[in-house]
Parts: C-alpha cells; sequence; structure tokens
C-alpha cells in the first residue's frame, strides 16, 4: 500500500546527547487508524508513558538518531512533546481550533468561544535552546533544566500532596554548585531562591504557551484556560471512534483487506481510497478529467 510521507518538524528544544549535541529536527508520521484507536479507547488523562509510546510510533528518525523508541521520546521536554502534539492536531484536524468555556463569573455561566491557531501557539523557533539554565543564587550557581516526559512519568507514579510532588519535580530539574538536591533540600532553599530558578525556568523556557485567554461575550470576564494538546487530540479520537468503524467496515467490505491492514494506514489514505470507492459506486471517473 501506498505511504504518507513524513513532514519534518523543529524542536524547540531537543534532544542532547552525552556530548552535548542537539538534535532538533524531527520527521513526524500521520497516526495510523491502529494509533487513532488506541488514543480514542486511552480515556480522559493520558499518561505519559501512554504519550512516549505515541511518540515513538509516530516519530521517525530525530537529527542523527535514525530512530526514536520510547524511552527517547520520554527524554524529550514536556514543551517538545506538546509542541509534537500540537503538530499532530493541525494535521488530522487543520490549524484552527475552536474551544467553548464557561465563564467562572458568579451568576453568570454564559459560554465563550476561544478561537486558536495551533501554529501560532506552537511557532518555529531557529535559535537553538540551551540545555540548562543557569541562575544565580546565594546559596551558589544553580542549573535549572526544563521538565520531560521521564519527570512526568515518575510524578505520575508517585503519590502525595501537590507541595511534596511540586518539591520531587523541582529536585530532580535542579542542581546548586553541581550537586543534585533531595526534595527536602529544594523545599529547604529559601522562598526568594526559589522563586528566582521558577522565574529563570519560566523566561527560558521554550515550551509552547498553553495558556487561552477569552472574553465572556455576556459580562466582559477574562477566561482562562489551559490547553492540554494530548488529552485534546484523545477527545477528538474520541468523537470519531465510531467513524473509524464504520471506515474499516466499509473498506473491508469493499476492497477484501483485512481490520489490520485497514488501521496500518493514516486517515488521509482510508479517506481517499473511500473518495475512490463513492466515485466507483457513483458510476463516476475515478480521476477528474477521465472517462
Ligand atoms: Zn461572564
Amino acid at each position: 500500500m501506498l505511504f504518507e510521507p513524513p513532514i519534518p518538524v523543529l524542536l524547540p528544544h531537543g534532544l542532547f546527547d552525552e556530548d552535548g549535541r542537539c538534535h532538533r529536527q524531527g520527521e513526524l508520521r500521520p497516526l495510523t487508524g491502529r494509533e487513532e484507536w488506541a488514543l480514542a479507547q486511552a480515556g480522559e488523562q493520558l499518561g505519559p508513558r501512554t504519550v512516549s509510546a505515541l511518540l515513538a510510533s509516530c516519530l521517525g528518525r530525530l537529527g542523527a538518531y535514525p530512530n526514536v523508541d520510547a524511552s527517547l521520546a520520554a527524554a524529550l521536554t514536556r514543551g517538545d512533546r506538546h509542541h509534537l502534539a500540537l503538530h499532530l492536531r493541525a494535521r488530522m484536524y487543520g490549524d484552527r481550533l475552536m474551544l467553548v468555556a464557561r465563564c467562572p463569573a458568579p451568576g453568570c455561566g454564559a459560554m465563550a468561544d476561544v478561537d486558536v491557531c495551533l501554529s501560532a501557539l506552537a511557532p518555529e523557533r531557529p535559535d537553538a535552546a540551551p540545555e540548562v539554565l543557569r541562575v544565580v543564587l546565594p546559596e551558589g550557581h544553580a542549573e535549572v533544566r526544563e521538565p520531560t516526559g521521564e519527570d512526568d512519568a515518575v510524578l505520575w507514579d508517585v503519590e502525595g500532596s501537590r507541595e511534596e510532588r511540586s518539591a520531587l519535580l523541582w529536585s530532580r530539574l535542579v542542581e546548586v554548585e553541581g550537586r543534585p538536591l533531595s526534595p527536602g533540600d529544594w523545599r529547604a532553599l529559601p522562598a526568594k531562591s526559589r522563586h528566582a530558578v521558577a522565574l529563570a525556568l519560566a523566561e527560558g523556557t521554550t515550551a509552547p504557551d498553553l495558556g487561552l485567554l477569552a472574553r465572556c461575550p455576556r459580562c466582559s470576564a477574562w477566561l482562562e484556560l489551559e490547553l492540554d494538546p494530548f488529552a485534546l487530540l484523545a477527545r477528538e479520537l474520541r468523537g470519531g471512534a465510531e467513524r473509524l468503524e464504520t471506515e474499516v467496515h466499509v473498506l473491508a467490505f469493499h476492497y477484501h483487506w483485512s481490520e489490520t491492514d485497514i488501521l496500518a494506514l493514516p486517515r488521509s489514505r482510508r479517506w481517499r481510497y473511500l473518495e475512490l470507492l463513492r466515485r466507483e459506486l457513483d458510476g463516476r471517473p475515478l480521476v477528474d478529467g477521465w472517462s
């Protein structure tokens, strides 16, 4: 069967190897029907490991890495993973995203439209980002790095209060004078130092800014929402799951292909065959201009 070429994606941060070389240029393959189906069944919250497996299956090469497996995908920053999800979504459903949100103002509750261009959320950043950000604290020189899928996977497994989980994450991201921190070390830092580290990361991050703002049409209050690109993709695929089943049924019925073969096709190929089938059944020419 024909396949669809991958699209090039330049990661905002990229993966640094042991020699400090950064690998940013990736290739994104379209989701196959099998991946669409798995995501549609994955539930409301996609775990970080599910996301890594998904990215491993649709990322072709990344810089000098000819293949991206789940552990390499987990080593990508959270921002790079979100960047890829936004590109996957734009490829499947288009660049424009229309959301509806309820106004939180007391006594209002009106619905507001939020109109988003994904390419504006995830712009290409030609300039390379540093592997770590540096901050000078009274306690010494600190380095902070962006959180990765692996950090998210560790947090996913840990029970505990918001503060405990936050301290665990920061202890993984920050070193002071070249020394790793324990969660207790992080919490023992003065608030001013912790704030300086958080500010350095917020200002230096290459992650897409997923905070959206909209105005309530009734009371003009500002609505703030945070976009989760993987949850969005899963929600949209869940909405299309029945259609996917119908596509498999129609293609299997007419072409006698197996379910496995049909689900190995990306959506654009399935839709192209369905279009050809429609023309065939309508008695129209299969290619425009041919009789
Ligand atoms: Zn309102």
